[in-house]
């Protein structure tokens, strides 16, 4: 590039990405790759792509053209190393834990973990890995949790319902000093707002289904390596991956063990999806986070409504800790409880613009009733314990008229 030319942004480069890499019939998009697996015409290649001596693919489970193309894109989004993309948001979380701890190690996460994953590392208990679920608003409580045998610490940007937003500076420099492995869920706040790399983070995991697709047709996931961790230091790496260079090793293992021995591989047809939502991500994430802002405010005067929690809002405990990190845009999560002694229901049930249903980030506005819904497993002490009130809704803000969402919120809340 011309050195008077400013280097190119993120949403250009993004844009371009596919076109610049795949020539063939000047198509914007990479080919689509379904295939199940791939043929060499001499045996010496074959050897040689198994062997890792020679870029290739040989069977899908493992990582297919169009994955890779998905991967090149979020790791430029993260400004990373590198990525491994898979079937879901879950699978992606499950891989990193499951190939990088042992029996007799021991982490440390938030005690305001996304339920799934909250319900996961109670897995890990069951196998013999210690767990701390500790405050992660603050990094003194991670700081009393490590034990020498902690492995990593594991954290979420912004927590949900409740829109907690981690210590991310304080804790990175923790494990910094610490040399441990720290694990952000970036799902939340997306590239558009943070990358976890400024923070430190050795890995970044992602739900691709929620903001990165964006529009609810694709289930997937990621693990992204910043490149900033040591894995040379890192007890946990099989010898058989302790070959050439140790930057690449944590990734390695993660997709060799994590997706070709687990197998929750993303499809070609669903890695395409993600790619082409990702293209408009910094788009839809400004106009979500606008009309959340916009909402979060109306709601906060509503008579109804007894509290909102919304990182943009000044009442927040951390939303001078959000405006620091996330560049003035604080997500399109919020969540808001009901004045004691309204039907929480009811009040759901006179939206008409607004979905009900428990996704994420998507194109349209979704709201769910918590306490009855994605917190009801864990039961009623746990969910005192977590802040979940009764009459708490989770509203997940769309791209629609903020005028309608208004409108919409005003009639459900009048009743
Ligand atoms: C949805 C979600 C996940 C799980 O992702 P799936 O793609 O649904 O498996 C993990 N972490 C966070 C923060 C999420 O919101």
């Amino acid at each position: 590039m011309d050195r008077n030319t400013p280097p190119e942004s993120l949403i250009t480069r993004l844009l371009h990405a596919d076109r610049r890499s795949t020539p063939e019939h000047g198509a914007v998009h990479k080919p689509m790759h379904p295939a199940a697996t791939y043929a060499y015409a001499r045996t010496a290649d074959l050897v040689a792509v198994f062997q890792g001596a020679q870029a290739g693919y040989v069977y899908s489970r493992q990582g297919n053209p169009t994955g890779a193309a998905l991967e090149a894109k979020i790791t430029l989004m993260e400004g990373a190393r590198g990525c491994a993309v898979f079937s879901t948001g879950m699978a992606a979380i499950a891989a990193v834990l499951l190939t990088l701890l042992k029996a007799g190690d021991h982490v440390v996460t938030s005690r305001y973990l996304f339920g799934n994953t909250h319900s996961l590392f109670n897995t890990l208990a069951g196998l013999g890995i210690g767990v701390s679920f500790v405050d992660t608003a603050e990094a003194a409580p991670v700081a009393a949790a490590l034990q020498p045998n902690t492995r990593l610490v594991f954290t979420e940007t912004i927590a949900n319902p409740g829109t907690q937003v981690a210590d991310l500076a304080a804790i990175g420099r923790l494990c910094a000093e610490r040399g441990l492995l720290y694990v952000v869920d970036n799902t939340m706040t997306t590239p558009a707002l943070f990358q976890p790399r400024s923070v430190q983070a050795g890995l970044v995991v992602h739900s691709l289904t929620k903001g990165i697709a964006g529009h609810g047709h694709a289930l997937g996931g990621a693990v992204v390596d910043t490149g900033l961790f040591d894995w040379a230091r890192y007890p946990n790496i099989a010898e058989s991956y302790r070959k050439g260079d140790a930057a690449n090793w944590g990734l390695q293992q993660v997709r060799k063990k994590g997706l070709r021995d687990m197998g929750a591989t993303l499809r070609a047809e669903d890695a395409h999806r993600i790619a082409t939502g990702a293209e408009t991500l910094a788009l839809r994430v400004a106009a979500t986070n606008a009309n959340a802002l916009a909402l979060a405010q109306w709601l906060e005067q509503q008579p109804q409504v007894a509290r909102v929690h919304y990182p943009g809002l000044a009442s927040h405990p951390q939303h001078a800790r959000a405006q620091a990190l996330f560049g003035g845009q604080f997500g399109a999560l919020l969540s808001f409880e009901l004045q004691p002694g309204l039907d929480v229901l009811a009040v759901l049930d006179r939206l008409r613009v607004v979905i009900l249903s428990s996704h994420l980030s998507d194109t349209r506005t979704l709201a769910i009733p918590v306490a009855q819904t994605i917190f009801w497993e864990m039961g009623a002490a746990k969910r005192a314990e977590m802040g979940v009130t009764d009459g708490m809704v989770r509203l997940s803000v769309g791209i629609e008229a903020l005028a309608d969402l208004q409108a919409d919120f005003a009639r459900a809340l009048a009743g």
